[in-house]
């Protein structure tokens, strides 16, 4: 079946994944994902931090089922129940007050730029531009494009909407350098994900939260992929004690099905009044029975205090490989279960087939870090089963 699936994807798909990995799952379970031919793989990645509760969590699987007899779709000209009660789940654990859906990290981003300028638009304050930082990722859209710090994701796709730029991270003369007053908002994610697993230093983190008060600028955090557990905490903000005027959320908030949502305090949410921002499929009645089901499966098994446990023991096993192989691996980094394990960039790719030839599955990113984002329900044999491969991987190379 894959040589087929190949044949059709490159004949029918734009190409713009390339050659993909050699491998078509039909079904998975838990940590596990199972290939057309038989093979079982070990999802490490986690479909980049999706599936936080597993493949298939029979819980979840049970309450989509269920979703899908009563109906899938209405229409955000009425009331949706699990759409509101997911909004209630959000902000009565959160320090948000308000909650909107869409359906993906990149249209979330998007809605919490249209609030910033929408809450000093309102308020009658000339104050438009967006500050966002080097080697951040923040969507596909030309405007999420035009706030990710990354040349070569911008280069083909100017000239953006104007009023977005970037400055290196964890330097605070670069942010008041680039401020002006017409800064209306600052977006950082806490820990970049998709450029390494690079945690923003604490105290950075501490000063911007009051440069931001100080200066009436509005604090964006980008919680797509640190968000729902990830860290250890339910947002990353928690752990670093602080409180986002915004923040966004994606990836894992539906554990597959598409849905995002923006999130913010209730003075920053009131500048949406009716028909300033809106949706056709953004928190339908079966991607917010998904986001329902994965906050229930959080709490009744201790999944984010599992993430924070599990995550500690993980990164001090990758550290005690690290130590036997200082020469290959030069860091292990991370919060909770989203794991960077950097290693050499000469031997980096190897590094990534060679455990995906073992089937681990992973991600290697900025040709340097092997990231992990497993199932927060992960356990220590499960840990063991990955060690045990990347200290083979290391013995060959
Ligand atoms: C994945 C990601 C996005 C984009 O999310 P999509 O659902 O692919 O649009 C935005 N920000 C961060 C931090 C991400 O990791």
């Amino acid at each position: 079946m894959l040589n087929d699936v190949i044949a059709l994807d490159k004949k029918y798909y734009m190409n713009t994944f390339g050659d993909r990995l050699p491998v078509c799952f039909e079904k998975g379970e838990g940590m596990k994902l199972y290939a057309d031919n038989g093979d079982v793989y070990y999802d490490f990645l986690g479909g980049i931090a999706v599936n936080a509760v597993g493949h298939c969590h029979p819980y979840f699987v049970s309450s989509l089922k269920s979703q899908l007899d009563k109906m899938i779709h209405t229409s955000s000209l009425y009331y949706i129940e699990n759409q509101a009660k997911l909004a209630q789940r959000l902000v009565e654990s959160t320090c948000a007050d308000k909650a909107f859906f869409c359906n993906s990290g990149a249209e979330a981003n998007e809605g919490a730029f249209k609030l910033a300028r929408m809450y000093f638009y309102k308020k009658g304050i000339d104050k438009s531009e967006i500050i966002s930082l080097d080697h951040s990722f923040h969507g596909r859209t030309i405007a999420t494009v035009a706030a990710t710090g990354q040349e070569h994701y911008q280069a083909p796709y100017r000239p953006f909407t104007n009023g977005f730029k970037q400055i290196a991270p964890n330097s605070f003369e670069a942010v008041e350098k680039a401020v002006t007053d017409k800064t209306a908002a600052i977006i950082v994610e806490l820990i970049q994900g998709e450029s390494g697993v690079k945690p923003m230093d604490a105290e950075y983190a501490r000063k911007l939260r009051e440069f931001c008060n100080e200066h009436q600028i509005l604090l964006i955090v980008d919680e797509v992929q640190t968000g729902m557990g990830r860290t250890g905490r339910l947002f990353a903000h928690e752990l670093y004690g602080i409180e986002p005027d915004i923040f966004t959320c994606a990836k894992a908030l539906g554990g597959g099905v598409p849905i995002g949502a923006v999130c913010a305090k209730a003075e920053v949410a009131a500048a949406f009044e009716p028909g300033d921002h809106g949706t056709t499929f953004g928190g339908n009645p079966l991607a917010t029975a998904a986001g329902l089901a994965v906050f229930d499966i959080l709490e009744k098994e201790g999944l984010v205090e599992n993430s924070e446990k599990m995550g500690e023991l993980f990164r001090k096993k990758l550290k005690a490989v690290q130590e036997k192989y200082p020469e290959k691996i030069t860091e292990v980094r991370g919060a909770g279960l989203l794991i960077g394990i950097e290693v050499k960039p000469e031997i980096a790719s190897t590094v990534f087939k060679k455990l995906h030839e073992k089937k681990m599955l992973t991600s290697l990113c900025k040709g340097l870090t092997i990231r992990l984002a497993p199932a927060l329900s992960i356990t220590e044999q499960e840990i063991d089963i990955f060690i045990k491969a990347l200290n083979e991987v290391m013995e060959e190379i």
